[in-house]
């Protein structure tokens, strides 16, 4: 990660929000080439689910219609979906350091955290029966490097309480796991038991809720009554806006509305790059079916998601359909179809070694019914062919553009130790931000004339491109590897003579000789 952070600030992908004033937590900018790898992800998205999606389960045309709603909207909107009662993380605070955790997180962050990964460098049978004979020297560990590591720790504190508890403990079980032996380490005695926090060791609080919403208000005054939300996801829009559609468009049951834009979580450990931000993109899918038909299209939606990102070149081993447990399910899908998520393997999975990208829920007809209830109006749908009046169900696909971006980084990233300039991003020539670079070898000699007419005719007639004299040939290759431009055209001594230039292909490296006149239909072919 370290390495695919630093390219792509090198090269323009991505800067740390306001970074002059020392950056923001949780929020990101996207560079001159990230903005554009962004945009065309969403163009690929809308132009495959909106403009031109693929055919239904029976083969049928899918009616599937876009909307851009605001990002504030009547906060009831919020009521109704239960967000204000409901979008809350359960949170501990360190009672030591102060640090907010939520807490399904503890245990991911005690795995990632230097003074555990100390631990288990130094001690790797922690996990495991050779534990015991070795106690000695782990509580010897805790009074040193322990001290500096990890000083909220329980057993640091206050060792000579936690000896002799923790020398009986270990003796008594057969197979002592981390887990229980951080807890154990991590517990003062009479308090209730449970994992230490990641960053210092101390002590965690109950776990308490936290609305992860924004907060705003509409208007000169400031009181409850102006209070507004930035929407914490595109969603609901596509539901406030049901009967609208219906009213303004022809589309007949089963149909799709889709949103693009930004939504914010005031997430309480917002990390892992542009994984998990505060400010981030959704790509969302309502799709409304008639009730006996849900199964039908949480299947088909499933299988084409899946898809979708398999075409973009995330597939093999990198990417897995997973369905979600029965505890794990939402409260609108306890009752129905189920759930479930396309994982992709970001470096930094940890021991789950996936985790979400997109998810695939079966909504039932919970949001149509809050809103019909809470705003008064009827959003049932009435099939007049067949004379039936029902509350649509729903299924939803939901992805992260950003989250997207960072899948399509991660797998583009490549290091190759036989070139000269290792680091190249293998991006889909369709993803790529630029298609093409077209050099002339040396800035003279006619060649810069002839280099210049075929760049305009390469950003008309196929895609953004990259015009570049600058240095050696080798380096001007390496930039537009680094930036994950599929082709490089350079106009050499030949061309003047026999009108053709060399193609390199960026993933070989390899480079064939071709018509000027061949060239647009070459590019257009491949991209
Ligand atoms: P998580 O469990 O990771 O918090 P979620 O299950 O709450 O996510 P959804 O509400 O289903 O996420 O949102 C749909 C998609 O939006 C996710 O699959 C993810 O790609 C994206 N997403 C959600 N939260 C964030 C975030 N904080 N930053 C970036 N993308 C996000």
């Amino acid at each position: 990660m370290e390495k695919l952070v630093s390219l792509c600030k090198r090269r323009g992908f991505i800067f740390q929000s306001s970074e002059i004033y020392g950056g923001l937590n949780g929020f990101w900018d996207y560079g001159p080439l990230g903005v554009e790898l962004k945009n065309n992800l969403r163009d690929l998205w809308w132009e495959s689910m909106v403009r031109n999606p693929p055919p239904g389960p029976d083969g049928d045309e899918l009616q599937i219609v876009g909307l851009d709603c605001s990002i504030i909207s009547h906060p009831r909107v919020w009521e109704a979906s239960g967000h204000v009662g409901g979008f809350n993380d359960p949170m501990q605070t360190c009672r030591q350091c102060k640090k907010l955790f939520r807490a399904d997180h503890v245990w991911e962050g005690l795995q990632e955290s230097e003074w555990v990964k100390a631990l288990r460098t130094e001690f790797p049978g922690v996990t495991a029966d050779f534990l015991r004979p070795r106690l000695p020297d782990v509580i010897r560990w805790f009074e040193s490097r322990g001290k500096k590591l990890a000083k909220g720790l329980a057993i640091v504190r206050n060792p000579t309480a936690l000896k002799p508890r923790v020398e009986a403990e270990v003796a008594k079980r057969t197979e002592p796991r981390l887990a229980d032996f951080l807890t154990l380490i991590g517990t003062e005695p009479g308090q209730r038991a449970q994992l230490p926090c990641p960053e210092c060791g101390g002590d965690l609080t109950e776990p308490r809720q936290f609305n992860l919403m924004f907060e705003t208000y509409v208007g000169a005054v400031r009181t409850e009554d102006d209070k507004a939300y930035l929407r914490p996801e595109t969603a609901q829009g596509m539901f406030y806006n049901f009967k609208n559609v219906l009213d303004s468009t022809r589309v007949k049951i089963p149909f799709g509305i889709c949103q693009v834009g930004r939504s914010f979580r005031n997430e309480v450990t917002p990390r892992n790059y542009i994984f998990r931000s505060r400010e981030f993109e959704q790509m969302e899918l309502e799709f409304f079916v008639h009730p006996s038909e849900a199964d039908k299209w949480y299947q088909y939606w499933r299988e084409t998601r899946y898809q979708w990102w398999c075409d973009l070149g995330l597939a093999g081993k990198n990417l897995r359909l997973r369905d979600h447990d029965q505890d794990e399910l939402a409260h609108y899908a306890k009752d129905s179809g189920g759930c479930c998520d396309v994982e992709y393997a970001f470096p930094f999975a940890g021991e789950k070694g996936f985790t979400e990208l997109e998810g695939i829920a079966y909504r039932s007809n919970y949001d149509l019914t809050q809103h019909g209830k809470v705003s008064g109006v009827n959003l049932d749908y009435f099939d007049q062919e067949k004379n039936e009046r029902y509350v649509p169900h729903v299924i939803e696909p939901a992805a992260g553009l950003t989250r997207g971006l960072l899948a399509v980084l991660c797998e583009a990233y490549t290091v190759d130790e036989s070139r000269p300039s290792p680091e190249l991003m293998r991006f889909h020539p369709r993803l790529a931000p630029i298609k093409c670079g077209v050099f002339p070898l040396v800035n003279k000699e006619g060649m810069p004339e002839i280099a210049e007419q075929l760049y305009r005719d390469i950003r008309k007639q196929v895609g953004p491109a990259q015009y570049d004299a600058k240095q050696s040939i080798g380096k001007r290759y390496a930039r537009m590897d680094e930036a994950g431009t599929p082709f490089c055209v350079t106009v050499d001594g030949q061309t003047v003579d026999e009108q053709t230039v060399t193609v390199r292909d960026r993933d070989t490296g390899n480079q064939i000789r071709i018509a000027i006149a061949q060239v647009i239909d070459y590019l257009k072919e491949r991209v």
